[in-house]
């Protein structure tokens, strides 16, 4: 068949096609120009003359070749539409919705032509970039996840500078971190109509693997992120802390500073998660947390760390990663993960993909942990949940009008 198909078209007489112009690697804007002098003698000449016009114009036509800019501008209009609807002043219940093809940043009520701007007290107030740099971001992060996009790869890919796709992917993490709330609301509802009547065997040393089979499984867990080196510490050991909290923290004659991160993680097996940055892990840190995200009945398993969860939540069970053979031969049990049908694999697993995928960051500093630990959470329930059900949520409740704007600052958090 291949062959009676090559003599076929061999004998219409395919022509070979050749590329036109020997063109330079240097015009695709993947190599710089090969003598660098030369370049800077010719860029010189061009300003003084304009001559060298048509060459601009080649390179900036093959500058974001690969991107389909209008379907990353369809994005971020779907993106401002769905999430940061406007209603218009003068007539009652309308939507602005009436685009202006020259000025992408502004909107019109399709009534009264009341005109406003698009991006005002969104996540791109006062974005300067093209518009569809943001759903590049937004698109990327998603289909890539759980592999993070960092700033250096959107500077890039992008052609912008590192500070201005460093602050491309804040308003992107300030996105994130928004929505990721009506996620946490909308696991919340699910979880205490699932949990309503729901009670574990009283005694602890029952197997719950049967009990548990058809119900979400739910693991909470804390991990070092990011943790102060020996190097950092100039060699000096710890004293001021205890177990992992100690890791994050500088030595005191170093003056004690929190440098590494410490995430709590809350984590549904197949399902969503959320992580916390902490700065310790007393019961008056984490308590709060597991409140906000678990209705009381749920039940949790977690390692030793949370006893006085006991008698709070009241299907809470712990297993003891420390328990010790019984036999003389091995020093630890063979069942000190997993005893009874209760473990914590699923947040162990989260925090897994967490430090893997963070690792391509280096290093983020505790104040914008927050910032990087939302946004990994919501592009993870993006997968599970899927943004349909935040669009939902948004209709659920009222248009916003008025101006609630989010900045970095305001989910920046302060560690003593
Ligand atoms: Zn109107």
């Amino acid at each position: 068949m291949q062959n009676f198909n090559r003599e076929k078209s061999s004998k219409k007489g395919l022509q070979i096609q050749t590329i036109e112009e020997a063109q330079q690697w240097s015009k695709f804007v993947i190599s710089p120009v090969t003598i660098a002098h030369k370049s800077r003698a010719q860029k010189e000449k061009s300003e003084d003359g304009k001559k060298n016009k048509s060459a601009t114009n080649t390179s900036s036509k093959f500058k974001h070749a690969g991107i389909r800019i209008e379907f990353f501008e369809q994005i971020t209009k779907k993106i401002l539409h769905d999430f940061y609807k406007k209603k218009c002043p003068h007539c009652e219940n309308q939507i602005l919705d009436k685009e202006i093809s020259t000025r992408p940043d502004l909107i019109r009520c399709r009534v009264c032509h009341y005109q406003t701007s698009r991006l005002a007290y969104t996540p791109l107030h006062q974005c300067k970039l093209p518009l569809w740099m943001f759903g590049y971001v937004f698109y990327e992060s998603l289909i890539q996840h759980p592999k993070v996009l960092t700033s250096i790869e959107i500077s890039k890919r992008l052609g912008i500078s590192y500070k201005a796709a460093l602050l491309l992917k804040r308003r992107f993490q300030v996105f994130a971190s928004e929505q990721l709330d009506k996620y946490k609301q909308i696991t919340f509802k699910l979880l205490e109509d699932e949990f309503r009547d729901f009670n574990l065997p009283p005694n602890e040393n029952t197997n719950i693997t049967k009990k548990m089979a058809k119900h979400s499984y739910i693991c909470a867990d804390t991990a070092v992120l990011y943790s102060a080196s020996a190097r950092a510490n100039k060699g000096r050991k710890r004293f001021r802390h205890s177990g992992a909290t100690a890791s994050i923290y500088l030595s005191d004659k170093l003056g004690g500073k929190q440098i590494g991160t410490l995430v709590h993680t809350i984590a549904i097996k197949g399902g969503p998660v959320f992580f916390h940055s902490v700065p310790n892990q007393k019961a008056n840190t984490l308590g709060p947390i597991i409140k906000e995200h678990l209705p009381i009945r749920t039940p949790l398993f977690t390692d030793q760390g949370y006893r006085w969860l006991w008698g709070i939540y009241r299907n809470h069970r712990s297993v003891n990663h420390n328990a010790k053979s019984k036999e003389g031969r091995y020093r630890w049990a063979r069942n000190r993960w997993s005893k009874h049908g209760v473990h914590s694999q699923v947040a162990e697993g989260n925090q897994r993909l967490l430090k893997t995928s963070f690792g391509a960051y280096c290093y983020t500093t505790p104040e914008y942990s927050t910032l990087y630990l939302n946004e990994f959470a919501f592009l993870k329930n993006a997968k599970v949940i899927g943004l349909d059900a935040l669009v939902q949520k948004e209709e659920e409740g009222s248009v916003r009008i008025g101006a609630r704007l989010y900045l970095p600052q305001h989910i920046i958090q302060k560690f003593p």
